[in-house]
């Protein structure tokens, strides 16, 4: 089993090397912001709660959020392990993380892979995201630039824990997809080989 964790801010492409990853390794992704959005199109309780910190690009309460990952993590699957994407994003939900991890499936982390992204080609991908994708935290230049400094503010801690756990590795996000994913898998390779 491996369980990575893809780290980016948002528009550095987790979701596209997400997809990726599962391919190659064949993972199951667990995306809170998607959960996340599940919740909100089918209306309950809990996608009601975290639209109204979504909507202004703040992070959902941790134990909103750890909550919904462990009753992921409940799911049956013959995957051989797991891709967190989106999660965690503070140092509380990483704490969390490694105990779920150890308790529900008996395996640590065993990477953290980075992808960085210029702040200005961020909000430039992710205002052109927001043209397809529907999503109202993608159409505003102000909740973007919110979420981005959120991350820098809230998640940099998360880097750092990895870090010294020598789990962390940075990987550039601009370039083609192919190439950037060639890199991300030398990285997954040297783990299980
Ligand atoms: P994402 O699709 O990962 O960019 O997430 C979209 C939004 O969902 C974020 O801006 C947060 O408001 C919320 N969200 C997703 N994952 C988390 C998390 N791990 N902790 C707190 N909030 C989250």
């Amino acid at each position: 089993m491996i369980n990575l964790v893809l780290f980016g801010p948002p528009g550095s492409g987790k979701g596209t090397q997400a997809q990726k990853l599962i391919e190659k390794y064949n993972l199951k992704q667990v995306s809170t912001g998607d959960l996340f959005r599940y919740n909100i199109k089918n209306n309950t309780e809990l996608g009601e709660l975290a639209k109204t910190y979504i909507d202004r690009g703040q992070l959902v309460p941790d134990q909103v959020t750890i909550n919904m990952l462990i009753n992921e993590l409940k799911v049956p699957t013959s995957t051989n392990g797991f891709i967190f994407d989106g999660f965690p994003r503070t140092a509380g939900q990483t704490e969390a993380l490694e105990h779920i991890v150890e308790e529900q499936l008996n395996r640590p982390i065993d990477l953290c892979l980075s992808l960085v992204v210029d702040d200005e080609i961020l909000v430039e991908r992710i205002l052109k995201r927001g043209e397809t994708s529907g999503r109202t935290d993608d159409s505003n230049e102000e909740i973007i630039r919110n979420r981005i400094q959120e991350y820098y503010a809230k998640t940099a801690e998360v880097a750092e824990l990895y870090k010294k756990q020598g789990k962390y590795v940075e990987i550039s996000g601009v370039g083609e997809i192919e190439d950037i994913s060639q890199k991300l898998f030398t990285e997954v390779d040297k783990i299980i080989n």
